[in-house]
C-alpha cells in the first residue's frame, strides 16, 4: 500500500502540472478527502479508479475549486490554487473539465458552446474564436453540427462538443468525470476514442471512468481511491494484473 506521490513516465523533468499535498476535506462527519498526495506530470494521464462514493468527483471538484477543502494545497501548474477572485479563474481556465452530464448552454448552437468561454473569459475578438472553435469542432469531429442547438445532437456528440468546450480554453490538464457514464452504449466508443486521441496529442489528463479498456489502453497510471483515500497506485498492467491491497482485489473482482 502506497500513498506516497508517485512520479509517472512523462515526469522526466519539470514540476507537475497538478500537485495535491495532504489535502482534507469533510462533509460534516463524512472525511471524503483523507491526506491526499498526488502529482501528475506534463503529459501525463492518470485514470483515477474505486468504487462509489470513494470520493473521485470530490477530487475532481476541488482540483477545479468547484470545492473548498479544509487543509491542504493544491497547486496547478506550480500556482497555488487561491481561494476566489481573478487569479481563480486564472488558474481555472488552466482545468478543462468535462462531467458526466454534458452541462452544455441549451440555447446556445453548438459553435457558440465552443466560443463563449474565449470570448467571455479570455476576452478573444469573435472572429478568432470561431477559428479556434471550427478547428476544435473538427478535430472532435462534429464541425458540421456547429449551428444546431446541443438537444439536437446525440449523447455521444454533445459530450464531444463538451470536450472541444473545455480544449478552447486552452487547459493545461484535463480532467474528465465519468464522461461515459451518462451515454448510451453504442456512443461511448467515439467519446473514449476522443479521449484517446488527446492523450497521443499529449494533453496532460485526469480521468475518473469505469471504462477499463481505456485505463488499460490510456493510462500512465491508475490511482486507486476508496473511502476517501488513495489505497494503491501503479502503472495500469501493474495494477490489473497485481492490485495489492484488499479493497483494489475487491474492486477488480467485481468487475465483469
Ligand atoms: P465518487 O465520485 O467516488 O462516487 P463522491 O466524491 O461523489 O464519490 O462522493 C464521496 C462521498 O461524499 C459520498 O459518500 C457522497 O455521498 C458524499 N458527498 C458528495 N457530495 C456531497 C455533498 N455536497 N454533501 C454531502 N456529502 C457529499
Ligand atoms: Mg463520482
Amino acid at each position: 500500500m502506497s500513498t506516497e506521490p508517485q512520479t509517472g513516465n512523462a515526469a522526466a523533468a519539470g514540476q507537475p502540472v497538478v500537485r495535491l499535498d495532504k489535502v482534507n476535506k469533510h462533509y460534516g462527519p463524512l472525511h471524503v478527502l483523507q491526506d491526499i498526495n498526488l502529482e501528475v506530470a506534463k503529459g501525463e494521464v492518470v485514470v483515477v479508479l474505486g468504487p462509489s462514493g470513494s470520493g473521485k468527483s470530490t477530487l475532481c471538484r476541488a482540483i477545479n475549486r468547484l470545492e473548498t477543502i479544509d487543509d491542504g494545497e493544491i497547486y496547478i501548474d506550480g500556482k497555488k490554487l487561491p481561494e476566489e477572485g481573478k487569479q481563480l479563474a486564472n488558474l481555472r481556465a488552466d482545468v478543462g473539465m468535462v462531467f458526466q452530464s454534458f452541462n452544455l448552454f441549451a440555447h446556445k448552437s453548438i459553435l457558440e458552446n465552443v466560443t463563449l468561454g474565449p470570448i467571455k473569459v479570455k476576452g478573444m475578438k469573435k472572429a478568432e474564436a470561431d477559428k479556434l472553435a471550427m478547428g476544435l469542432l473538427e478535430r472532435v469531429g462534429v464541425a458540421n453540427q456547429k449551428d444546431k442547438l446541443p438537444a439536437q445532437l446525440s449523447g455521444g456528440q454533445q459530450q464531444r462538443v463538451a470536450i472541444a468546450r473545455a480544449l478552447a480554453m486552452r487547459p493545461k490538464v484535463m480532467l474528465f468525470d465519468e464522461p461515459t457514464s451518462a451515454l448510451d452504449p453504442e456512443m461511448i466508443q467515439e467519446v473514449l476514442d476522443t479521449m484517446v486521441g488527446l492523450t497521443q496529442e499529449g494533453m496532460t489528463m485526469i480521468v475518473v471512468t469505469h471504462e477499463m479498456g481505456f485505463a488499460r489502453k490510456a493510462a500512465d497510471r491508475v490511482v486507486f481511491m476508496a473511502d476517501g483515500q488513495i489505497v494503491e497506485q501503479a502503472a495500469p498492467n501493474e495494477f490489473f494484473t497485481n492490485p495489492q491491497s484488499e479493497r483494489a482485489k475487491d474492486f477488480l473482482g467485481k468487475l465483469i
